[in-house]
């Protein structure tokens, strides 16, 4: 099959960069075009990309005229990485003009018509995509793919829910500077430091996952009744957002599970046949640690090319039934390795990309 042509907005940026990095000789897609601010149109990826990743700027990248982010570049298909306020304003005029967005900004996902996907969780939700561009008419359309920290956590916990049903959860973050992107968080904030205040961070985390978690019915999807609270806090790490998470089983009449079986559904874990043979699916979905002392970042944050969920501490809680750690990757996982294998989703399910 011939690629499809895709384009990077905000190429520049934290996870433009790694959108450049992971769709070096993808076997679908060819990356036809780079956007960027004001600071950088008009001049190459080379000169304008201060690359924080480690190795060089790919070759295919380098000498890419950055363009703005306007309806007229060459794609069918453009992978966001633009901060809030810009994805507010250029992602429906996109997908009104007839591309398909995926999008990391947090800007659409809670729109009721917009899928919040991750693909081994919930890849039914793509029927939104007609609704929404019936109801919009849209040649294109929008997908998005959850804040990092909900990431990681709504993937174990659609194991656990699956398995046991979930009814509470209390969840405390430990998340890496380049969840800020850059230059993000100054150094003076974040050495020696913890800021326990990230903006807006708190309610996508106790709200995100219940949308992914939620049923599509009618048409529109019924939010799972799952009640979260989370403190998020910012950490001197570069990459790998750490949860700490005490959960409360539904199963009022039975035994709660006890933490070899919650081990065992969370490994057992495989997400749905069709997400298993994407190119950028991980082997194993969730890793879960035996050792008493991880998950850590620095030692876990690239399993399965940093697309694998890494959940650790399984043990019993007094307040709780179950307390455990869980590890994503932020930049990738949590960001453009995501929102990639959503677009591998909407490819392997024949939704048609204008
Ligand atoms: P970042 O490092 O600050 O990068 C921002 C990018 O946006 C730069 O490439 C910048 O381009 C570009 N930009 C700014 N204004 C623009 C405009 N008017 N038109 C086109 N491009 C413009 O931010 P980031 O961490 O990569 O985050 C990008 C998005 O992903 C945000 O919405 C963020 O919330 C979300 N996200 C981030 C993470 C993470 O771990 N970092 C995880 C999940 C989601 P110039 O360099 O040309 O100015």
């Amino acid at each position: 099959m011939s690629k499809i042509k895709v384009a990077i907005l905000g190429a520049t940026g934290a996870v433009g960069q790694r959108f450049v990095q992971l769709l070096e000789d993808h076997p679908w897609f060819e990356v036809t075009a780079l956007t960027g601010s004001d600071r950088s149109v008009g001049q190459t990826y080379g000169e304008v990309c201060r690359w924080v990743l480690p190795g060089s700027i790919p070759d295919y990248a380098r000498n890419m005229t950055v363009l703005p982010t306007a309806p007229g570049f060459e794609a069918a298909l453009a992978f966001s990485a633009l901060p809030t306020d810009q994805a507010k304003e250029f992602e429906p005029k996109l997908a009104e003009a007839g591309y398909a967005l995926c999008s990391n900004a947090s800007a659409h996902r809670m729109w009721p018509d917009v899928p919040l996907l991750i693909p081994e969780v919930n890849p039914d939700h793509t029927a939104l995509i007609e609704t929404q561009r019936r109801a919009r008419g849209w040649k294109g359309f929008i997908v998005t793919n959850p804040n990092c920290t909900s990431t990681g956590l709504t993937i174990a916990f659609r194991a656990l829910h699956d398995a046991f049903g979930l009814r509470r959860g209390f969840v405390v973050s430990m998340q890496a500077v380049s969840g800020a992107g850059y230059p993000g968080v100054a150094s003076l904030d974040a050495l020696d430091n913890v800021v326990p205040y990230i903006g807006g961070e708190e309610e996508k985390v106790e709200t995100e996952p219940c949308k992914m978690l939620g049923k599509l019915e009618g048409g529109a999807i019924q939010l799972a009744p799952i009640q979260l609270s989370a403190h998020t806090n910012r950490v001197s790490v570069t990459d790998g957002h750490l949860v700490c998470a005490s959960v409360e089983f539904a199963s009022e009449a039975t035994r709660p599970p006890s933490p070899a079986e919650v081990v065992e559904a969370l490994e057992a874990f495989k997400g749905p046949e069709i997400v298993r043979g994407l190119p950028s699916a991980p082997r194993v979905v969730i890793e879960v640690r035996p050792e008493a002392d991880r998950p850590q970042p620095r030692r876990d944050r690239e399993a399965g090319k940093g697309m694998t969920t890494v959940v650790g501490r399984v043990r019993p809680d007094p307040l709780f039934h179950i307390k455990f750690v869980v590890l994503s990757h932020n930049t990738i996982r949590g960001a453009a390795g995501g929102a990639l294998l959503n677009a591998e989703l909407l490819v392997a399910q024949n939704i048609s990309i204008p």
